[in-house]
């Protein structure tokens, strides 16, 4: 965890790694009963990710006797095959979501349907909502939390009032929403998640990325202004969509060909389809209004003949 988020807040057998965009945050809870992980980051993160748990903060030599996930997309199960090839312990995933890993649902899943990378893992224990777990010692109630995924879960301590919210709360917002022209149920979803989470007691929310975060009313506010925006606006919930899926990409590629934009567009499944859907634009076109709308939030920028992070030049 950085020196923003002061540890002491937690108990001292909790441990956060935060991560990035690209892979989501660590969660370790450690017990003489067995330690345990909650999400494993990004494919192309995954050295880092065991060099973390290797580490002083993490397990040191002791085994791992679990690996849990939030939900099954590509930033918070990319780890599971490399852990699981470490460690040997079982992997643990909401319910709802292990039909959809057991028959390798790449567009469910948003895999190569959004063009992200992904190493396939098993799943040897599904976690339905509405159960509780005993991981590091404290008390976890795991509830469903769809919208942003509709299999999510988020994990509760009521001891200590600790949320584990994978990508269905942020400090500022939640994971992208599908509009309702894709899937009717999500925004309603969204809503309904937003709302059971504000009938929780909670004092620290661990989100799937972020810092860990107090001021939780404030997060709600957010992330309810944010669904009334949605519910207004089916146009800008694909745009968004389409718009954090290709920051993500980029961030996964580092650059992206200014000259290969248009032939991207067309390709990937998402975009291929939200284009048909709701944009209707020649794929140029398209890349071009998705390219404007990172470069004026600042997340990317120009440079040659390339795309590329902000804060990142092209070689
Ligand atoms: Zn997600």
């Amino acid at each position: 965890m950085s020196a923003a988020f002061p540890a002491a807040l937690l108990p001292p057998q909790l441990h956060v790694f935060v991560r990035d965009w690209l892979s989501a945050n660590n969660i370790l809870l450690k017990s003489r009963d067995g330690h345990v992980l909650i999400d494993s980051g990004y494919v192309r993160h995954a050295p880092l990710t065991l060099a973390l748990l290797a580490g002083a903060r993490g397990l040191g030599d002791a085994p791992l006797a679990f690996l849990v996930n939030t939900h099954c997309h590509s930033d918070h199960v990319g780890g599971n095959a490399a852990i699981v090839r470490r460690y040997g312990c079982p992997v643990a995933v909401p319910a709802a979501e292990a039909p959809l890993v057991e028959r390798w649902d790449q567009k469910a899943l948003l895999y190569d349907y959004c063009d992200q990378q992904i190493e396939r893992f098993a799943v040897d224990h599904v976690l339905p909502a509405g159960t509780t777990h005993v991981w590091g010692e404290l008390e976890w109630q795991a509830l469903a939390a769809p919208g942003h995924d509709m299999g999510a879960l988020v994990f509760h301590n009521a001891e200590h009032r600790i949320l584990i919210s994978g990508d269905a709360l942020w400090e500022h917002g939640f994971g992208f929403v599908m509009p309702p022209e894709v899937d009717p149920e999500a925004l309603p979803a969204t809503r309904a998640t937003i709302e059971m989470l504000a009938g929780l007691d909670i004092r620290i929310v661990l989100p799937g990325h972020g810092e860990p975060f107090t001021d939780v009313a404030g997060a709600l506010d957010r992330a309810r202004k944010r669904i009334v925006a949605f519910e207004a606006d089916s146009l800008r919930v694909a745009r968004h969509a389409l718009k954090v899926n290709l920051m993500f990409a980029l961030l996964d590629q580092q650059r992206m060909r200014l000259d290969g934009m248009p032939a991207y567009v067309a390709r990937v499944g998402l975009y291929r389809d939200f284009n048909a859907l709701f944009f209707r634009l020649p794929p140029a076109r398209l890349a071009e209004l998705l390219m404007g709308e990172l470069e004026k939030a600042g997340a990317a920028r120009r440079s040659g003949d390339w795309l590329v992070p902000s804060a990142g030049d092209a070689p």
